[in-house]
């Protein structure tokens, strides 16, 4: 019996072939979001294509599908992807409002066979900021400030 799920990784994995062997444009990752029980976006890795380290297969497809639905919040969606998300993309599913994620390899598989850096950047996150590898310093604070508390106040202001 086939899992119902089945034909949506399928593609996610289709579409990390078409980036990491057949295009060449990134690693091998691949991802596509699905709502009511269709394919509303596709992603895949394209890094080396365009130049751009954060378009990863699921920053890709969650981009599109909020330019597919005209909204930056996917609650009802559910994001299928061919290995299983670094910390941005992950975060991005957070923002995006993804009710659910679906893995196929997870973040050893890609070091193990590819190389990536995605452990270690979950290991990054784990530290305190002043232990990581890119040195963060607060500077100016008081100015930035001073405009949170102009937006704070703005009963219009963007909420998410
Ligand atoms: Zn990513």
């Amino acid at each position: 019996m086939q899992h119902p799920n089945e034909k949506f990784m399928k593609r996610a994995i289709e579409l990390s072939r078409f980036a990491g062997i057949e295009k060449k444009s990134g690693g091998v990752f691949g991802a596509v979001i699905v709502k009511d029980g269709q394919i509303i976006s596709e992603g895949y890795n394209r890094v080396m294509e365009d130049n751009d380290p954060t378009c990863h297969a699921e920053m890709d497809a969650i981009r599109k599908a909020g330019k597919k639905i005209g909204s930056p919040f996917l609650e009802e969606c559910v994001l299928y992807t061919s290995a299983f998300c670094c910390p941005m993309c992950l975060c991005g599913a957070y923002w995006a409002h993804i009710k659910e994620i679906y893995y196929a390899a997870t973040v050893e598989d890609a070091k193990q066979y590819g190389d990536f850096l995605d452990v270690n950047y979950y290991e990054e996150m784990r530290k305190e900021i002043k232990d990581r590898d890119i040195k963060c310093t607060e500077f100016m604070r008081a100015e930035a400030v001073d405009v949170w508390k102009e937006f704070n106040k703005m009963p219009d202001r963007a909420k998410y």
